[in-house]
């Protein structure tokens, strides 16, 4: 790259010399197609009684003639003109006849003729070395830089996002709202001997909008915004982090009020002394520089930092102290009244049918982030300019939902026809369990089309979203996860791989009910293992006991139980209703995919 700026300026020097020598030549060209005559022709023009008038310019004779051409000639140096014209025998009356008009040499053809030849190279000379040795140094600067915070600061209205544009989180607003104010006029909570929050912390899943939430706040308080992830603190050379923190502070304090937003904290406020391993040593410094700034302010400083995580669990707990990052504000996944704002929100620079349903959408969209709202709006969109259609309509909505949820559609992902067989009656297997286990949410679409890295799927759909969730509505869970497998069992008296998702899906939540929820009456009430973040060669290392192998044994079993249990009501379930079971099987290879109405048909 330097060198092509190198080459760059050689052309760029190398037109403006062209330019300036044919400039140079044009103008002596002007002064040459008129002919050149000596001072002695001229005082016999004079006596001839030819000439108009003579102009006189330094050196330089212009002789106009009465016949309206025109000559050129040179006089003496330091002598008068008119004495030379005198010394060739011009008498004095000749020359009264003629207009003599002297003009002084002015400035601009001084420069023209004397000063610019001289100085215009050097100056060329001149400035390509400066612009030489500018790059020098430009190198040198950026081999400096690393201690630079590489911070991208967002000034005044330049992207400006507000509330807004943030759909939902009302409390988080509320909470941000107040900030807001702090930033706008300080001295109104000042008055009051209240003390300006330095630190917040935004805490919630990825793409909850936390980000947007950030730069929202520093669009309503109409302050610049300096943003930062905390894994850009950390580079190869010890000692960088911290040199960029203090960096990123100097810069926001010359900018205050301002907004500095350090995005993935986690990456750099691990807690501290549990790691192992080199790299721990730079977070920790990292993170102190960051303490020692956040207390360095003053109350009148007027920074404020927003910092984003989704682990609040393995923050330093130094980082939450009183004065840093004392105020948590939680960024939740939206409910279904904000995901339809957000679908909305995102909905507005797109031309969408008016038969869109936004609130269907929202439905069937529990669980998902305003980020995977936004991707599905966007690939609905490309759906649309696929099939060159000016309007994103329902189905593009749809599929796009699938299509970011479970997978894209994989056509050309040819089944057999007994491995169609077996995926119809193992999703008939899950549709079945789940609409006939009364705690089960119900069958929203069975489908047996490749999707993602699944040969067939069954989606069920709550009836309102669900903050907790019951024992029992656990076990209908893994029971349903086993249905497919149960199915495939009764039918075809084997089983594939097909099941292993399911199957890993089933343990896990069976697991977390004895050892996280407390929901296994064997073994009480309590949680089982502590999860605690240790990075060691870039691998977490998870879990650290607090019981005893006696206990150990005791949870496997119990984990064990609750499959087999599951799997046996299953099995139970599909026997008892095998008919069923074929019915939607049929159906499914007949038609591939079962709509909920479809569905529900069959059962009656
Ligand atoms: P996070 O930082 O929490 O991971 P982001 O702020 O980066 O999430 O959000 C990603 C994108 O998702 C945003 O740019 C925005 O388009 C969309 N988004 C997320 N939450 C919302 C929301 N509440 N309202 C509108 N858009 C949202
Ligand atoms: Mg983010
Ligand atoms: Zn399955």
């Amino acid at each position: 790259m330097k060198k092509n700026n190198l080459w760059k300026n050689f052309l760029i020097f190398f037109l403006v010399f062209i330019f300036l020598a044919s400039f140079f030549s044009l103008y002596n060209k002007q002064e040459s197609n008129i002919e050149k005559i000596s001072l002695n022709q001229v005082a016999n023009l004079l006596q001839e009684d030819k000439v108009q008038s003579l102009i006189v310019d330094g050196e330089k004779i212009t002789v106009k003639l009465k016949d309206g051409g025109e000559k050129l000639s040179q006089k003496e140096v330091n002598e008068p003109l008119t004495a030379s014209l005198r010394n060739l025998n011009v008498t004095p009356e000749v020359l009264q006849t003629v207009a003599l008009d002297i003009q002084t040499q002015t400035e601009s053809s001084v420069w023209l003729t004397t000063i610019l030849p001289i100085f215009l190279p050097i100056l060329i000379i001149g400035f390509f070395i400066m612009v030489m040795f500018r790059q020098v140094q430009g190198a040198n600067n950026r081999a400096m830089s690393f201690g630079q915070s590489g911070a991208k600061i967002n000034p005044l209205g330049k992207n400006k996002v507000n509330f807004g544009d943030v759909a939902g989180s009302e409390e988080a607003k509320q909470e941000l709202t107040e900030v807001v104010d702090f930033l706008r006029n300080p001295n109104k909570f000042l008055e009051l001997g209240a003390k300006i929050p330095k630190g917040i912390l935004l805490l919630g899943s990825p793409g909850t909008g936390k980000t947007l939430m950030a730069r929202a706040v520093a669009g309503e308080a109409n302050v610049p915004f300096f943003h930062i992830s905390g894994s850009e603190f950390v580079e190869m050379f010890v000692g960088v982090g911290a040199s960029r923190v203090r960096d990123l502070f100097k810069k926001a304090k010359k900018m205050s009020p301002c907004i500095v937003f350090i995005d993935e904290i986690d990456a750099v406020g691990r807690r501290r002394g549990a790691g192992l391993g080199g790299s721990h040593d730079e977070r920790e410094q990292t993170l102190n520089q960051i303490l020692v700034e956040m207390d360095g302010f003053e109350q009148t400083t007027n920074i404020i930092v927003i910092a984003a995580t989704n682990r609040p669990d393995v923050l330093d707990p130094a980082l939450l102290r009183p004065g840093r990052f004392d105020r948590q504000v939680v960024v939740d996944l939206p409910d279904i009244k904000e995901r339809e704002q957000i679908l909305k929100i995102h909905a507005k620079n797109k031309p969408i049918a008016a038969e869109v349903s936004m609130q269907t959408i929202a439905q069937r969209t529990p669980g998902l982030s305003g980020a995977d709202l936004a991707n599905i709006l966007n690939e609905a969109a490309i759906l649309a300019g696929r099939d060159n259609r000016k309007k994103v309509v329902m189905e593009d909505l749809l599929e796009a939902l699938e299509k970011v949820t479970i997978g894209p559609q994989r056509k050309n992902h040819i089944l057999s026809e007994r491995e169609k067989k077996i995926t119809a009656y193992h999703e008939a297997g899950h549709a079945l369990v789940a609409h006939l286990v009364p705690e089960s949410d119900p069958v929203h679409k069975i489908s047996i089309i490749s999707r993602g890295r699944a040969a067939g799927y069954t989606m069920k759909l709550p009836l309102e979203d669900k903050h907790l969730h019951s024992l029992n509505e656990h076990l209908a869970e893994i029971a349903v996860l086993l249905g497919g497998q149960m199915a495939e069992r009764e039918v075809f008296d084997e089983i594939t791989t097909g099941a292993s998702n399911d199957l890993k899906r089933a343990t896990k939540l069976a697991t977390a009910l004895v050892t996280q929820y407390g929901m296994s009456d064997e073994l009480g009430p309590r949680t089982f293992g502590e999860k605690e973040e240790m990075i060691f060669l870039g691998n977490e290392i998870h879990e650290r006991r607090d019981y005893s192998e006696h206990t150990a044994e005791a949870i496997d079993k119990e984990v064990n139980r609750i499959i087999r249990e599951a799997a046996e009501r299953a099995r139970e379930l599909i026997r008892k209703h095998r008919s069923k079971l074929d019915k939607i099987a049929d159906e499914l290879l007949k038609q591939e995919t079962l709509e909920k109405e479809q569905f529900e048909a069959l059962m009656i």
